[in-house]
Parts: C-alpha cells; sequence; structure tokens
C-alpha cells in the first residue's frame, strides 16, 4: 500500500494510505474543518468529500482546501445541492417529469436556485409546499450524493431509458468521453452534473420554494416551454429567516406598489413603457429635493443652465456618444437633411454653453448645474418602476477647470455628496472607484498616461476621506474617463447606485475645450462630470422605499390633516387649515361626513406626519389635538405652539418627529 502526503491549505500536513477520500483526509488534518465542510478544492479543482486521493501525483504534497460554510464558494455547493432536492423531490411525487437545469443564483438578491423542468401536468402555486415537504422528508433521511463517472455511451443509454431527452441533449453537446452522474442514492434522482455537491442531504437545513415561472428550454422561445421552479437556500435557519423578513419588508416597501396607494407617480402602458407620470403628490417631494439642491448648490458657487433636449447627430459624433453609447440612444430622426438624436446625457450641451465664448483662466473653474433630461433605450425587459426607466432627469453638472484646479474641485465633489446623502439619512455611504480595465472591445477614449493621471486624482479624493475605504472596480470606468461611482445602504441593508464623480481629459479634447492662460496662451481645460442623485425618478424610487412611503416632515405631500369631528364645526377647521397654510405647511382639511375614527384610518394610510383633530372642546380650549402618525395621540397646543414645532421640524429637515411643546397626554 502506497503512501500520499496531504496538507489543508497552508496548516496541517499527515502522510495517509492511499487510496483516501478527501473527507477522510481532513478528519486527519483538523476535524473541526471536516465536520463543517461542504466539499473541497483539492490543487485548486473542485471536488466533493468523497472524491478518492491517489498516489498518482507524483509523491508531491495534496493541497487540500475545504469549501466551508458562510463563504459564497460554500454557498454555491449548498444551493446547487439544494436544487438537486428539489428535483428529487418532484421525481418523487410527479414520476415522468423531464429534467432541464438547475443552477445556484448567487448574484440574484430574490432568489437562490431554481430547476427547470416539464412535469406530467402543469405545477401551481399550491404544489410548491407540498414538493418543500417532501424536500424535507429526503433530507431528513440523510441521503449520499453519489458520484460515479461512466462512458458517454452507457450515460446516454441510461437517461434514455429514463426517458430524460434533455438530459441526453446535454450529454451530447458537453460531455467528453466519461460522464459524471450524480444519485442522490435512496431517491429517484440521477443527474449529468459536473458537481460538486454537498456529502449528504442532511447538509440542507435551511431552504425555501419561492416561485414559479415560465421558462423556455435554453432560454429559446422555439424550443419547448418549461417550468421552473425558484427557491432559496441558506447555511442556518435564522439566516433564512432573516432573509424572508428582508424581503417581506422590500415587498412592504415596494415603491411601485406604495407610489399607486399614495398616488405618487405612474407608468402608462398607452404613453409607453419606462415614462414616469408625476402625480400632484409625487411632484410636491421632487419639488423639495430639486429646491434643497438648488440651495445647496448657490452655496457652493454653481451657476445653473437650461439646454435642449435634442441635437444634431454630428454634436453626438464629436462627442462620441453615436459611436460608443449609440446602443443605449433611440435611433436618429430626420428633418429636412438633418439628423437629430435625443440626448442620453448631458455633457456635450454644457460644453456648448462653454464654448460660446473664450474663457480666461480667471473665469474657471465654472460650474454648470442643470436638472437634464435625458432618454434611453432601454429594453422593456429591463425597465422596473422608476428604478430603470427610459426617460429621466438627472441632477447634472458639469465642472471646468485648470488642471491644478481639478483635485480641490474633485474633493469637494465628493464631500458634497456625503452632505446630500446625509441629510435623506443614508449615513452608510460606499464609494468606488471604477477604473479603465484590460478589456479592449470597450472602446476606451485617451492615452494611458491621460487615465493614470485622472485615477491619481479621484484616489487622492478618496483617501483624504476618514473611515471611509472604497472598492478598485476594474474595467467599469467610462469611456471617456475614470470615476468615484457612490453606493448607499438603505433601511433594509440594501446597496443602491447613485451619483458619480467623472474625470473628463477626452471630452475636452475632442471638443477643442480651451482656456487663455496667464502666460496668455490657450490651454485645455479639465471637465467633471457630477451628479448626486443621478437619477432623480431612481432617486425618488429608493426614498419610497427608504421611508416605506412615510416622508419626512419637510418632504412629505400633504404635511398636517385637519380633521373636525363633526360638520358642525367644518367651518372652523377650514379657518384652521387656512392658517396653517399661511404658515408655509402643506394641509388638507378632511371635510367628509364620516366618523373620526375612518378619517383618523385615512390620514394614516396616507402617512400624514400630523393630524389636527378638532371638536367642541378643543374649539373652547382654543387648542388642537395633535396625533402623529407613529406616536399616536401626543395632547393639546394651541395653533401657534403647533405651527412653531411643526416648521422647526421642516427646516431642520428632520428625519423623525421629535415632538415638543404638547401638554403630556396624562394631564389632561
Ligand atoms: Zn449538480
Ligand atoms: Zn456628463
Amino acid at each position: 500500500m502506497s503512501e500520499i502526503n496531504v496538507q489543508i491549505k497552508d496548516g496541517a500536513q499527515a502522510s495517509l494510505p492511499a487510496p483516501v477520500s478527501v473527507g477522510e483526509a481532513l478528519k486527519r488534518l483538523d476535524r473541526d474543518a471536516a465536520k463543517q465542510a461542504l466539499a473541497a478544492r483539492v490543487d485548486g479543482r473542485e471536488v466533493d468529500l468523497a472524491h478518492q486521493l491517489d498516489a498518482s501525483q507524483n509523491g508531491d504534497t495534496i493541497k487540500i482546501e475545504p469549501v466551508m460554510p458562510q463563504t459564497l464558494e460554500g454557498l454555491d455547493v449548498l444551493r446547487h445541492s439544494t436544487a438537486h432536492l428539489l428535483a428529487a423531490a418532484v421525481l418523487d411525487l410527479f414520476p415522468g417529469t423531464k429534467l432541464g437545469i438547475g443552477p445556484a443564483l448567487l448574484e440574484d438578491p430574490r432568489y437562490g436556485f431554481f430547476y427547470d423542468m416539464i412535469a406530467p401536468r402543469q405545477l401551481t402555486d399550491e404544489d410548491l409546499p407540498v414538493i418543500e415537504k417532501r424536500m424535507r422528508e429526503i433530507a431528513k433521511r440523510n441521503l449520499s450524493y453519489r458520484r460515479a463517472e461512466i462512458p458517454k455511451g452507457d450515460a446516454l443509454q441510461l437517461f434514455s431509458e429514463r426517458d430524460e431527452p434533455l438530459k441526453c441533449e446535454l450529454i451530447e453537446e458537453k460531455a467528453g468521453e466519461t460522464v459524471s452522474v450524480y444519485y442522490i442514492d435512496g431517491s429517484p434522482f440521477i443527474d449529468f452534473c459536473l458537481g460538486p455537491h454537498v456529502p449528504n442531504t442532511n447538509k440542507l437545513r435551511a431552504f425555501k420554494l419561492l416561485s414559479l415561472s415560465g421558462a423556455y428550454w435554453k432560454g429559446d422561445p422555439a424550443n419547448p416551454q418549461m417550468q421552473r421552479i425558484y427557491g432559496t437556500a441558506f447555511f442556518t435557519p435564522e439566516e433564512l429567516d432573516a432573509w424572508v423578513k428582508q424581503r417581506a419588508e422590500a415587498e412592504r416597501r415596494d415603491h411601485r406598489r406604495l407610489g399607486r396607494e399614495l398616488d405618487l407617480f405612474s407608468i402608462q402602458e398607452q404613453y409607453g413603457q419606462g415614462l414616469i407620470f408625476w402625480h400632484p403628490k409625487g411632484a410636491i417631494i421632487r419639488k423639495q429635493m430639486e429646491d434643497y439642491l438648488y440651495a445647496e448648490l448657490v452655496k457652493r458657487n454653481y451657476s445653473f443652465v437650461y439646454t435642449p433636449h435634442i441635437a444634431k447627430r454630428e454634436l453626438w459624433q464629436v462627442s462620441g456618444h453615436d459611436q460608443n453609447y449609440g446602443d443605449s440612444m433611440f435611433a436618429p430622426t430626420k428633418l429636412e437633411e438633418t439628423e437629430f438624436r435625443l440626448k442620453p446625457m448631458n455633457c456635450p450641451f454644457h460644453i456648448g454653453i462653454y464654448k460660446s465664448q473664450q474663457r480666461s483662466y480667471r473665469e474657471l473653474p465654472q460650474r454648470y448645474a442643470e436638472m437634464g433630461t435625458v432618454y434611453r433605450a432601454e429594453l422593456s425587459g429591463t425597465l422596473h418602476g422608476l428604478m430603470r426607466v427610459r426617460g429621466f432627469t438627472v441632477d447634472d453638472a458639469h465642472l471646468f477647470c485648470m488642471p491644478e484646479q481639478a483635485q480641490k474641485e474633485i474633493d469637494d465633489c465628493v464631500d458634497f455628496i456625503k452632505d446630500v446623502f446625509s441629510t435623506f439619512g443614508f449615513d452608510k455611504v460606499k464609494f468606488e472607484l471604477s477604473v479603465k480595465g484590460s478589456d479592449t472591445s470597450k472602446n476606451y477614449l485617451g492615452s494611458d498616461e491621460d487615465w493614470e493621471k485622472a485615477e491619481a486624482v479621484l484616489v487622492k479624493a478618496l483617501q483624504r476621506l476618514e473611515n471611509i475605504n472604497y472598492e478598485r472596480m476594474e474595467g467599469e470606468g467610462a469611456f471617456y474617463g475614470p470615476k468615484i461611482d457612490i453606493k448607499i445602504e438603505d433601511a433594509i441593508g440594501r446597496l443602491w447606485q447613485l451619483g458619480t464623480v467623472q474625470y473628463d481629459f477626452n471630452l475636452p479634447e475632442r471638443f477643442g475645450l480651451e482656456y487663455v492662460g496667464e502666460d496668455n496662451k490657450p490651454h485645455r481645460p479639465v471637465m467633471i462630470h457630477r451628479a448626486l442623485f443621478g437619477s432623480i425618478e431612481r432617486f425618488f424610487g429608493i426614498l419610497i422605499e427608504q421611508y416605506a412611503g412615510a416622508f419626512p416632515m419637510w418632504l412629505a405631500p400633504v404635511q398636517v390633516a385637519v380633521l373636525p369631528i363633526t360638520d358642525r364645526i367644518n367651518e372652523y377647521a377650514e379657518t384652521i387649515g387656512r392658517v396653517l397654510r399661511e404658515a408655509g405647511l402643506r394641509t388638507e382639511v378632511n371635510l367628509r361626513s364620516e366618523k373620526i375614527g375612518a378619517k383618523i384610518r385615512d390620514a394614516q394610510l396616507q402617512k400624514i406626519p400630523f393630524m389636527l383633530v378638532l371638536g367642541d372642546q378643543e374649539i373652547e380650549e382654543g387648542k388642537v389635538a395633535v396625533r402623529e402618525r407613529s406616536l399616536g395621540d401626543i395632547g393639546k397646543m394651541t395653533v401657534d405652539e403647533f405651527i412653531r414645532m411643526a416648521r422647526s421640524l421642516v427646516e431642520s429637515r428632520a428625519l423623525v418627529n421629535e415632538v415638543t411643546g404638547a401638554e403630556s397626554k396624562a394631564n389632561n
């Protein structure tokens, strides 16, 4: 019997009699790791724990790296193995089901795996709990995932005897001379698969089936229609629970549903997909966002501009958009002999303003800001509420400066972005430095030297920030230069990509931009593109979900609801409403003949921050009874006291309604 040397990653070594399974070898090297491992890498190759090590490796030490829980690789193995368990349960319940493929999903936050199949009858949502139950039963029996390598001919025979034409097709296409097949011993399931998988079904303790959808074999509508079962799996029941809760929370906050319920916006098929209608209540919020931003821009010495929505195609050829970004633009339209294209970005227009006259170094930087509406030819399948649309408005700005001014301008942009997001309650901000990658098919403009210089400026701006790390993203730069992308984490831990700061040395070159320097000679300026919200539509969608529709006082479309208890005091209620409006508070007076309970419930559903309840007693005392949407009844105060409190919440842009000035309810 021969001996082999094994070593765990860079740790313990042992000499063992061969052949020995990876699992057994691991036990000798690290008991704990052996217990937890889902699979392993042996000399870099992913294998099952049952994989046999023999002496054929020229006496070299065999390096074993366990694939552990709480790693992405481990999650991949776990979810893929759970997809097999799903197929086993379906076969058990519906013999004759033809199986397609069943991969793990790691990127899509909605799902963890799927399996495509054609069952003898159409499956429905009612089948999912039944299938899930059977999966649990199989998992509990602790069955082994067993791999076998058989000649291709035998594999084809095996799967054709089992009447699995899709598997046969895959084997014909993909298999070499030998084929690896997997059994879940004791279940009717056999798969053509490379693995690896967990050693046994006992490892699968936290999974859930989620939904059913249609799918085509290999994604081609010409192929047979299949059914896809989606599910997810985690390492522990606690993780699954947390995920289920977050998913429910995300559904509760879904901006498309809240947008409808709160009458904020709509998208109307008959006008075109991906085009946003801002309803009165949504428009108020947008106006507040824009007003706030304008005030901040004034503080920072920006100028405001307005530019057209369409321009000659030639212009987009000079800018490079036509060649490098043309697929995302609406097709050209012709008028007389000239072709025009809708703008996908505002940059060339701001260049037009810069170029309209000779610029001296004394006038720099020029900072042009615009709420610039742009259009992008997004495919219908990718559209999603406010998050992905075809027409949107960018809170855009372009800064033209001397190269030696670029560092300060970029530093200021980064600080500006941080300020703005914390106003909206996003304190967890993540920065990414997106640079040119090695992929030459990506049409980057400009020399390597220019790219390096620009990158150095961005890196410096990021390194200045305390307690903030940034991630370097290779190949994610814009076609005209590197950029800083800003992501924020929302109230339920989801990351959203928002603003961007981009250092551009290309467009100034392409458009021949100049300024006259101190030496009286022409020089080339640097152009900085920057947006904070990015798309206002998208940022609005994120805000709806962040606040779950309960906007802070300064943004709330209706800030105060005045609710008379009886019709008799409607007139008095209207007077109060007028006083509040004159004080600048957006107020609705509910004069409907309804019980006060119904009026409160309605205001509550509309998530109005404050309700003033008026009855005879309040009139007599010259006070109003105040309810706050999440605190409930907070006591009585005079109208003046209420106005003072409400205005201070608005002016400070408070995220939470801290209540002051009310008599405590207990004293009444
Ligand atoms: Zn598999
Ligand atoms: Zn731009």
